[in-house]
């Protein structure tokens, strides 16, 4: 991605607020075909379809194949195994993709996989199907009951609503808002942090759920407030994926700080923060003593966009 020698980084970029280019769970391609989930006809003779495909999914994972490339394996309807079913779009030819969570096909040549292991790999459609399926099965899977009254809900608008038989009220897929912002100093360093769980070795950018009664630019400032201590300017928005790992959609973001405050790390969420130049990343990077985020977070993204191009040893799964 950069064509500066190995040993050295690669000029700093401009800091214009372009959006982020690539985002390995934002790429879904499908139709969502949200007005055709309440027409009942249209949802029972999408399902007698032959052409439809399904895609099974089983506590975040679905069955891939990996040649000649990593695609998910769908099955024809009839092939799908009980379960709850829901409409996940219809493709560029007009044939529609189910989800239903149930055991998983046993395809020769297939191993079950999710997010994490294929979800940057996966096709354009494919990462967005399965994106899909992993958000929605967690959903139904943790939010079953009426948080009204607790009677049982049952699963309507082919999967996207759950609706309270007692009292009526409707009920729909959660998600959660997180802001990730890529905080810079003066000199245009990057600020990277250490989270308790984490291995000595991993460092990323600061992040945080959004309060309610909060925007995203005061939740980007109060995080960095409360993590690091530090006030931040110029805050920008530059793009967002879908997290269902297990509810979130993170908002990726840039902030600038001004120079001469120290770091005060908040000890309950960061073990330690620094400055880097991107010499300095490089050489951390290097000599082995950062693992920078994989290519699956949007964390990865925002690093790659400050520095330039991909940081050495960057994970390609
Ligand atoms: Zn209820």
């Amino acid at each position: 991605m950069t064509d500066a020698p190995l040993d050295s980084p690669p000029a700093p970029q401009e800091t214009s607020a372009a959006p982020l280019e690539w985002l390995a769970l934002a790429r879904g391609t499908l139709d969502r075909v949200a007005l055709n989930r309440r027409d009942e006809a249209w949802l029972d003779a999408a399902w007698a379809d032959p052409r439809t495909r399904v895609l099974v999914i089983q506590e975040g994972r679905s069955p891939v194949t990996f040649e000649p490339a990593p695609a998910l394996v769908l099955v024809p309807p009839d092939q799908a195994p009980d379960g709850d079913r829901w409409l996940l779009g219809v493709d560029g030819d007009g044939v529609a993709h189910f989800g239903v969570s149930g055991p998983l096909p046993v395809v020769e040549g297939a191993r079950p996989a999710g997010l994490r292991g294929v979800g940057a790999l996966l096709g354009d459609q494919d990462s967005g199907l399965l994106t899909h399926a992993v958000a929605l099965e967690h959903w139904h899977g943790t939010h079953r009951h009426c948080p009204r009254c607790g009677a049982r809900t049952r699963v309507a608008s082919a999967g996207h609503v759950r609706v309270c038989p007692e009292d009526g009220s409707q009920h729909f897929p959660r998600v959660d808002p997180a802001v990730i912002m890529l905080v810079t100093d003066e000199a245009d360093r990057v600020l990277l942090a250490r989270g308790p769980q984490w291995p000595a070795d991993r460092r990323s950018i600061l992040a945080g759920f959004v309060e309610p009664g909060e925007s995203l630019e005061q939740a980007v400032a109060r995080e960095v407030q409360e993590e690091v201590g530090l006030p931040v300017r110029d805050v920008r928005y530059l793009g967002s994926q879908p997290w269902p790992l297990p509810q979130s959609l993170m908002l990726g973001f840039t902030a600038r700080t001004d120079g001469g405050l120290p770091l005060r790390p908040d000890p309950e969420e960061i073990l330690d923060a620094a400055w880097y130049t991107r010499e300095e990343l490089r050489a951390a990077v290097d000599a082995g003593e950062i693992v920078a985020p994989g290519p699956l977070s949007i964390a990865a993204q925002l690093i790659m966009r400050w520095y330039g191009g991909e940081l050495p040893k960057m994970p390609a799964f």
